[in-house]
């Protein structure tokens, strides 16, 4: 059992970019005072233990990593570091009786062919503030724990998301689940204004539906008040929810390859590329194969890859002739950053 101490031994004590001294909200008012004074209380306890710990990782151990406008990502716990991918891969080696570069090579190794399992022998644990339209695309991933905050038994802060100007785009043309062009200034100006506004309004509902002040008493005695869990039901899918959410590196990966990716929306992308910044502190080792052989790469389907090679041999290939769909052959080209010379450029 590890004893905690009060000691500035291990990381905790350390300077961080953007962090507070304390660990705390790093002045982004993100958090309530109980919670600044839990993360700091959490913050100052240092443990002595025989597992393998990340010191990259104990610097921001609490601390809340600011997303969007109100949201954050916090790590809470971890378990096992890329020793533990590379010691299950190896199965009978303990850490530290193999050249980094060799353990490099094993999860370059293990990334490349999908040899996944040794990856599932870490796990993490992130508090995790969202939207409520991200938090309905991120729990559709399946593989991980999770524990949301009850608006039935809580009342929701007046926290609601509104995009930052440049975020505010039309609807695209070509991907017709995407964004295309940024909204002019005027148009964004009164975007802006209505959601602020409906959520306000929104939000003003609540509480009267509630008919609670913040000291707990009916803010209307003649009224009893609507049941937390019926007076939520007016509020837009823009306010804020939050959640403990444990999941495997694994399916962790999955998660940040899906939602990272450039055709995940903007607002959930914001948060993977947070987890991201997290992957590389926590397994570097790894998260260096996962951009390499992941994230950065490309899935060539059997007839692109035909194509290409037809192109290395000097051919000049029309979509046509590949058997691929207008799109296949869009994405294709703009990968391999080839102009209008190895075929046609359409907008299907
Ligand atoms: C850009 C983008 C657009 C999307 N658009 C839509 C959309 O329009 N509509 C929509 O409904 N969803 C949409 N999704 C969600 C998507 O279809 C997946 O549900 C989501 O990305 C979770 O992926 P997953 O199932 O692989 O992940 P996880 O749930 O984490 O599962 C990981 C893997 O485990 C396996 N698995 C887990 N649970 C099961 C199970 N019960 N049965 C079988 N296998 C299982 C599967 O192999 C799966 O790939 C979109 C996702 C993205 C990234």
């Amino acid at each position: 059992m590890a004893d905690a101490t009060t000691s500035a031994e291990g990381s905790a004590q350390e300077a961080v970019p953007g962090v507070a001294d304390d660990g705390a909200s790093g002045g982004s008012g993100l958090l309530t005072p109980e919670q600044e004074a839990e993360i700091r209380e959490l913050r100052q306890a240092s443990y002595q233990t025989r597992r393998s710990t990340v010191t990259a990782l104990e610097e921001i151990l609490y601390v809340p990593l600011p997303v969007l406008d109100h949201g954050f990502v916090r790590v809470i716990d971890y378990f096992g570091d890329d020793g533990a991918v590379v010691q299950a891969a190896r199965v009978s080696y303990g850490r530290g009786t193999k050249r980094s570069r060799d353990d490099a090579g094993l999860i370059n190794y293990l990334m490349r062919h999908r040899h996944s399992s040794p990856f599932e022998m870490c796990e993490i644990k992130l508090h995790v503030k969202l939207p409520i339209f991200v938090a309905r695309q991120w729990i559709r991933h399946r593989t991980a724990n999770v524990n949301e905050y009850s608006a039935r038994y809580s009342i929701l802060d007046r926290e609601f998301y509104v995009p930052a100007t440049e975020n505010l785009a039309a609807q695209a043309r070509v991907n017709r689940q995407g964004r295309g062009d940024i909204l002019g200034e005027g148009e964004a100006r009164e975007v802006l204004e209505l959601l602020r506004a409906e959520s306000e309004r929104a939000y003003d509902r609540y509480r009267v539906l509630l008919n609670e002040g913040d000291d707990g008493r009916l803010s209307d005695p003649e009224r009893t008040g609507l049941a937390r869990e019926l007076a939520r039901i007016n509020l837009s899918l823009n306010f804020y929810t939050q959640w403990y959410w444990k999941i495997d590196l694994h399916n962790l990966l999955h998660f940040v390859s899906l939602r990272g990716d450039e055709h995940a929306q903007y607002e959930i992308r914001a948060y993977a590329n947070v987890i991201l910044d997290i992957l590389q502190r926590w397994v570097p080792l790894t998260s260096a194969a996962f951009l390499d052989y992941r994230l950065g790469a490309y899935n060539i389907s059997a007839k692109g890859l035909a194509a290409v090679r037809r192109m290395l041999a000097g051919e000049r290939v029309e979509r046509e002739s590949t058997g691929m769909s207008s799109g296949e052959w869009r994405e294709l080209t703009t990968v391999l950053r080839l102009d209008g010379a190895q075929g046609e450029t359409d907008a299907a």
